[in-house]
């Protein structure tokens, strides 16, 4: 289910939102490599209307598949965002899109879990990476340059099964 606030329901008072949205609906564009988000994102929302704008307030919660950016071990990060809180404008330039009393939450939802995503994901932050890859030798491989234009972690995971 897609997460959608109908503004008739809305007259009657508060709207309480609770479940789970899928990843495909989330839709997250994984610009990096060492975060992603294949879980369903889990929300308990508070949905208020106000004069000319929604507030909600709640949890959001999402964990993340990550890989540590030192020694590329796999692990889980769980993004709580409790309390979370955010202004949705119903009137002006950024106003939300009412579509069959309908306002799609997910855009907004969104841009703050993105917000939240970690840098460099650590398995450990004692982490001193691969053992036997020093920094000079990763120099001479071009691994470093490679890094930069494109984090290659997974390709190097997958190297690293064979
Ligand atoms: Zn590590």
């Amino acid at each position: 289910m897609p997460l959608f606030v109908n503004m008739r329901h809305l007259e009657a008072g508060n709207v309480r939102l609770q479940g789970e949205l899928p990843a495909d609906e989330l839709d997250i564009d994984a610009r990096d490599d060492v975060v992603r988000a294949n879980q369903p994102l889990h929300y308990d929302l508070d949905v208020q209307e106000l004069e000319d704008a929604l507030l909600l307030q709640g949890h959001l919660r999402l964990v993340l598949d990550c890989l540590c950016v030192r020694c590329l071990k796999p692990l889980k990060y769980s993004l709580d965002l409790k309390p979370w809180a955010c202004h949705i404008p119903l009137e002006g330039e950024d106003q939300a899109p009412v579509v069959n009393d309908c306002v799609d939450l997910t855009p907004f939802v969104r841009e703050d879990i993105l917000l939240e995503f970690p840098r460099h994901p650590l398995c450990n932050p004692e982490c001193r990476g691969l053992p036997g890859v020093s920094a000079g030798k990763a120099k001479q491989t071009g691994r470093i340059d490679r890094t930069e234009a494109g984090s290659p972690a997974w390709s190097e995971l997958n190297k690293l099964k064979l």
